[in-house]
Formats: C-alpha cells, sequence, structure tokens
C-alpha cells in the first residue's frame, strides 16, 4: 500500500509523510499482533499489562502538533477525533501549553485545604463565559456528572422540599454521561452496564428528541432533567429544533432543574460556546469537561446559580484534585480563548466546509450524514462496511476518526484544522468508500 496524495493533500505543506502505518492497517481482519517494528512492540507492550477496556486502531502515538500527529514510525495522520473534543483547541496551542508550563513551575498542586492564586480567576473567568454566578470544579466529566446529580438532589429535598431518598432525575434513551456506578445506572447500553449492578436507583429514561414524553414521567419528586443537548456517543443525534426550548418551558413550569450535559458538545464544537446557545435556551446547570482542560489536564465543572449551587454546603462534596492550580490556570487560558469567539466562529465556517463535503458522499456508500459545527456523525451504509473497518481504512490514508454504533463514524477534528486539511479528510473518506465498492 502506497502513501496516498490526493490534490488536497498537495496543496497542504503538511502532507507530505501522510500514510499507511502497516500493509495490514487498512484490512479490519488485522489485529495488533501482526503489526512489526517500534509500532508493535509497543503495542504488545501495552497490551500485556492494560485492562482491555478499549480496542484502539493500531497507530502509536508518539507526537502531535496541531490537527496533525505523529507516530513512532515518522508518520502524520489527521486527527479527526481530537481525542471526543478534549482537544478542540488542538494539540500544543501555544498559549494553553504556555499557561501549563508557567504553573508547573510555581505550583501545581494544595487541595482545597487551603487556597491557591489561580482558583478564584478560573471559577470568576468561567462564570461569566456562561453567564452563572457559580462553580464546583472538579476533574474528569464523569465527576462532574455525579456532582451535577449530588447537587440536584440536594436542591430537591432542601429547596423543592421533595421527601427523603425520593427524588427522580429524567434521563434520556441512548444517553452517555459516563463510566461511573451510578451514571451507567441509567445507560441503556448492554455493554456499559451487563455485569455491572446492582444499579443506583432514582432515575427514568423516556426517548430522546421527545419532549412530551419529558413531560408525561415528571412527577411531585422529579428534581431535574439530564440531557446531552446532542447525543455525542449515540452517533451525533441532533435532535428536534423545537426540543430543547420546550424542555427548557416543561422543566421551568413544573420546578425541574434542567441540566445540560455540555461536556462534548460545549466549548466550541457546535460552533458556539454552548449548543444550548445554538437554540436559543439557558439551562439551569452547564456540566463542562473535555476542552475546559485544553487537552492537557482534566478539568471538569459544574455552572450555575447561587440559588442551585449554594445549596451545598462545607464539607458535603469535593474532589482533592478539584480546582487544583495547574487545572485552573489551564482553564483559564482556555477560557480566555473562547472569550474572543474566534474558535466558535471558525467551527462554524469549518463545520460547514465538511458538512458540504461530507453531504457530496451520500449515495455513494454515505447513508445519512447529521452535524453541527465541527461535529459530524456519519451514517455508513452497513452492507459495505463496519464503522471499524472504515476507521482502519481511512487510518491507512493518514486520517484518524473513530466509530460510534456499529456503522457510524464521526468526525471531529480539532478547530484549528485548515481549510485544506477538512477536505483532505473527506476525499480520503471519498477514496476509502470508492475502494469499498469496486
Ligand atoms: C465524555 C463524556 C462524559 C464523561 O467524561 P469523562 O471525562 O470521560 O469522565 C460525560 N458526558 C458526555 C456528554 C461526554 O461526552
Amino acid at each position: 500500500m502506497s502513501v496516498v496524495r490526493g490534490a488536497a493533500a498537495e496543496a497542504s505543506p503538511t502532507s507530505a509523510q501522510r500514510g499507511p502505518t502497516t500493509p495490514e492497517a487498512g484490512d479490519a481482519s488485522a489485529t495488533t499482533n501482526t503489526i512489526s517494528g517500534v509500532a508493535g512492540q509497543a503495542i504488545n507492550l501495552e497490551n500485556e499489562h492494560i485492562a482491555h477496556t478499549y480496542s484502539p486502531l493500531p497507530v502509536v502515538v508518539a507526537s502531535a502538533e496541531g490537527a496533525w500527529v505523529t507516530d513512532v514510525d515518522g508518520r502524520r495522520y489527521l486527527d479527526c477525533l481530537a481525542a471526543y473534543s478534549a482537544v478542540n483547541f488542538g494539540h500544543g496551542h501555544p498559549l494553553l501549553v504556555d499557561a501549563a508550563k508557567k504553573q508547573l513551575d510555581r505550583v501545581t498542586l494544595t487541595s482545597r485545604a487551603f487556597h491557591n492564586d489561580q482558583l478564584g480567576p478560573f471559577v470568576t473567568a468561567l462564570a461569566r463565559l456562561a453567564g452563572k454566578d457559580m462553580v464546583i470544579p472538579m476533574n474528569t466529566g464523569a465527576e462532574a456528572v455525579e456532582s451535577g446529580i449530588k447537587l440536584a438532589r440536594a436542591w430537591g429535598y432542601r429547596v423543592k422540599g421533595v421527601a427523603a431518598n425520593l427524588a427522580n432525575i429524567i434521563v434520556a434513551d441512548g444517553n452517555f454521561h459516563g463510566r461511573t456506578t451510578t451514571i451507567v445506572s441509567f445507560s441503556d447500553d448492554p455493554t456499559a452496564t451487563t455485569d455491572f449492578g446492582p444499579f443506583t436507583p432514582g432515575f427514568r429514561s423516556v426517548p430522546y428528541g421527545d419532549a412530551a414524553a419529558i413531560e408525561a414521567a415528571i412527577d411531585e419528586n422529579t428534581v431535574a432533567v439530564l440531557l446531552e443537548p446532542i447525543q455525542g456517543e449515540a452517533g451525533i443525534i441532533v435532535p428536534p429544533a423545537a426540543y430543547l426550548p420546550a424542555v427548557r418551558e416543561i422543566t421551568t413550569r413544573n420546578n425541574v432543574l434542567f441540566i445540560a450535559d455540555e461536556i462534548q458538545s460545549g466549548l466550541g464544537r457546535t460552533g458556539a460556546t454552548f449548543q444550548c446557545d445554538n437554540v436559543g435556551v439557558v439551562p439551569d446547570l452547564y456540566l463542562l469537561g473535555k476542552a475546559l482542560g485544553g487537552g492537557i489536564v482534566p478539568v471538569s465543572a459544574v455552572v450555575g446559580n447561587v440559588d442551585v449551587v449554594g445549596v451545598l454546603h462545607s464539607g458535603e462534596h469535593g474532589s482533592t484534585f478539584g480546582g487544583n492550580p495547574l487545572a485552573a490556570a489551564v482553564g483559564r487560558a482556555v477560557i480566555s480563548l473562547l472569550e474572543t469567539g474566534e474558535y466558535q466562529q471558525r467551527s462554524r465556517v469549518m463545520g460547514e466546509r465538511l458538512t458540504t463535503g461530507l453531504e457530496r458522499l451520500v449515495g455513494c456508500g454515505v447513508v445519512a450524514v447529521r452535524s453541527a459545527g465541527l461535529w459530524a456523525g456519519i451514517d455508513i451504509d452497513p452492507a459495505l462496511a463496519s464503522g471499524r473497518g472504515v476507521c482502519e481504512l481511512l487510518m491507512s490514508r493518514g486520517v484518524l476518526a473513530k466509530d460510534t454504533h456499529g456503522s457510524t463514524i464521526r468526525f471531529a477534528p480539532p478547530i484549528v484544522i485548515s481549510a485544506e486539511d477538512i477536505d483532505f479528510a473527506v476525499d480520503q473518506l471519498e477514496a476509502v468508500l470508492r475502494e469499498l465498492r469496486a
């Protein structure tokens, strides 16, 4: 298999070394232990002592810059996953790396037993960005979701007046909110739940995109509706335009909190600071993560107003690493990027280019494309190949993407991606589909 250089690739000065990692890379039946050389050794070493909870593509990344990663053999790949949107601002963004390096030399961890001089500016900037009063700083996305659940329950008992231990939270079928035992308790994905029970009670799941189903599920003990404004892991499922505004109206009227899990959809991915902005909705709580850490450190947060977040008292919630000075310094630098509006704008413009390119492929091996900003779910004709098979072939052509369910793949490149590189990604997908149809 030779290095592929399409016309669009030639247009980019970074195209010289794109290409296949191994002869087997495009073969869906290839297993990692058939790969030789430095990459094979690295994969075998990892596989021997790591829990096998992932099935990574057989590429071993050694370095990265902007929208591109380089493997241990010096081959370059366009990153069309961006670590599930944790790398929205690109690999090694100079401003973010600089903020991290400066803070590394000052102080990295104090715990919340003491104050640190980075946390105040961070929570101030984040509250302002979200138009809210207060922040609960955590680390991973799942922790932000857990914090939102605890907060909603406490609000339910202390403010709404729900009787002890009776609170319920409404969620949506097909949701993905993380991997903790409470969070998988309301997942309908058998892979996420099988053999992990018993589960946490207090959740009701209704069809996604159906506001009437939410209203029907609300009772006097309902404290919150928890939703992804766009379901990412489910395949970039964009609900009807009227859905989130209707959810806002229903939750307000029923004295129920509306919690928007913007961990993947927020912070520029959809061409806005929050996907909720795109539909003119303001939730009671934003759950943020992924890109908030700039791809450098895990940073997550719950952001809301004092009437809700203020119900928690000293000692009731916390995290050893939450709000640490390194995370706060990086998070604040991320917010400074978003405050310019430049990335949201770029996400819209590049997203339009990506969507236009992908829509060209509908009927040529692509069944449907769903998109918002620079985020696209692409349904491949299942008769042609699995999503995984397509991702392996894309990898052999210098594009890294990830399948979600069955035959859906997603493109979510760093927002710093160039127009030429967007065209390159689409051209490679087109070539893969042509290959599969031949
Ligand atoms: C990734 C994700 C999470 C979980 O974040 P982790 O950092 O992996 O714990 C929660 N909600 C959504 C919508 C996500 O995409």
